[in-house]
């Protein structure tokens, strides 16, 4: 069952890829990756490229992290598995949860609740933020904010609060009551706004108005990215988180950061809203906790909002999770991704070799008149918006898109695409020179538009 042609016969065929289209995907099947060393992946046919990536922005520590795949094979022979429902738990998931809540101290965060995955992290910040406010006395606050162009995963909560119409359009009705602000995005934006400090004035005023119309009294969160990722790296301006949190405290409205990317260390510094200077009241958590090794997430939750839960008597009891809550192999994963991260001072080269990457695009698009929009120069994210006409801001169309992305393969970067922005989030641990292969592979792409 392993050889190649059965590989690639069946690669499409009994198995739906996610985030695709299956009759395309077997049309054309996704590319095979077998296997992965340092910050470099191989596919089934032997190529080897820098993962520019990162997996799907998870993979921080790189492909060959020794002690967190010791963690888990020790742990499968140990305990594969036990819950931490109410009534049994397992001696990783109290050292994880004990160590993910050290590490945020800073941000604020004094609870940790362990979910399968970013989704699930989501979910459980939003269903915990409409108990926070019930426990309080005030059950008519149940609407969620979010941003346009946010992403906060697949389940129907996070759809509801996505702000992408391509991930809730086949899927609504979603949940009632959640409002999408505009994204804090110069380029393009409904004011015409170029100028970040501008426009995120004039987006933190709708939210003020917004909630003026609606009323205060009912709203529960407002749910952001504190840079958006998959929306095409939308980087805000330094003031733009600090307002929301203030407008959020003037109206009681709780502040949820989704950190499944920015988290650990991808920013440049260990949580996004610390980038920013701002303590959230709940951070979703996924990705780098384990570095994608295995499939863990977190709800992260702050002492203010800790605090009306373990004083309310009855009504506090958290009526929600999963399976995999504190799967001890996935809280061991953890321990040791979290001891890593530490020790390897992820964030340090994060900052280091994302300006490395930004400041190589920005020279790119003095050569190429495709690049229409470059993002990024906070840590290890960046987005490249391609343009047919840099005037009008064409969107670039889908084949082009396809080409530069193949090319860029085949000259040795895998990098991602969302719509037509190149996205590049690789293991922050990657070299200066792995960064230059990543940028000489883009510049054979955009040559090959
Ligand atoms: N929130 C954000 C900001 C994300 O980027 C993602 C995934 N890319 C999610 C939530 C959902 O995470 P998962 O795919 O692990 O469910």
């Amino acid at each position: 069952m392993n050889d190649q042609n059965f590989l690639k016969e069946n690669n499409a065929r009994q198995l739906w890829h996610p985030m695709g289209h299956p009759a395309e995907a077997q049309a054309n099947p996704p590319k095979i990756i077998t296997k992965a060393q340092g910050t470099k992946i191989t596919d089934i046919d032997g190529h080897e490229v820098v993962d520019a990536v990162g997996g799907l922005w998870c993979v921080n520590l790189g492909y060959s992290n020794d002690p967190i795949k010791d963690a888990i094979s020790s742990q499968l022979q140990e305990l594969p598995y036990y819950s931490a429902f109410a009534g049994t738990s397992n001696p990783p998931a109290i050292e994880a949860g004990f160590k993910v809540q050290e590490f945020f101290a800073e941000d604020g965060i004094e609870r940790v609740f362990f979910t399968s995955g970013g989704s699930d992290s989501v979910e459980t910040c939003l269903r915990l933020a409409r108990q926070y406010h019930r426990l309080r006395g005030e059950p008519n606050r149940t609407k969620f904010f979010s941003l346009k162009k946010g992403y906060h995963g697949t389940h129907f909560g996070g759809a509801s609060v996505n702000g992408n119409n391509r991930f809730r359009v086949n899927y609504e009705p979603l949940l009632a009551g959640c409002f999408h602000l505009p994204a804090p995005y110069p380029y393009r934006n409904p004011f015409n706004e170029t100028d970040p400090a501008k426009l995120a004035q004039l987006i933190a005023q709708a939210f003020e108005d917004e909630i003026d119309f609606q009323g205060a009294g009912s709203i529960a969160a407002l749910i952001m990215e504190p840079i958006l990722g998959a929306g095409g790296v939308i980087v805000p301006h330094a003031s733009f988180m600090p307002m929301m949190r203030d407008i959020c405290d003037r109206h009681g409205i709780l502040l949820i950061s989704d950190e499944v990317i920015t988290g650990f260390g991808r920013t440049g510094d260990w949580s996004g809203a610390r980038h920013w200077g701002v303590k959230p009241d709940m951070m979703c958590t996924a990705k780098g906790i384990t570095s994608g090794y295995f499939p863990v997430g977190a709800a992260l939750i702050s002492g203010k909002v800790a605090e009306v839960f373990e004083t309310a008597g009855p009504d506090g009891g958290i009526y929600h999770g999963y399976t995999y809550s504190a799967h001890p192999v996935g809280a061991a994963a953890v321990s040791a991704c979290l001891d890593e991260t530490v020790r390897l001072d992820t964030k340090t080269n994060a900052a280091a070799r994302g300006t490395q990457l930004y400041e190589g695009v920005l020279a790119l698009a003095k050569k190429h008149a495709i690049i229409g929009d470059v993002r990024g120069g906070h840590g290890l994210m960046t987005g490249i918006e391609l343009v047919s006409n840099r005037e009008a801001k064409t969107p670039m169309d889908m084949d082009t898109m396809k080409r530069v992305h193949q090319t860029a393969y085949e000259a040795g970067a895998m990098v991602r695409l969302g719509a037509h922005n190149v996205l590049m989030s690789p293991p922050l641990t990657i070299t200066e020179a792995e960064v230059d292969v990543i940028l000489s592979a883009l510049d054979a792409g955009f040559s090959a538009a």
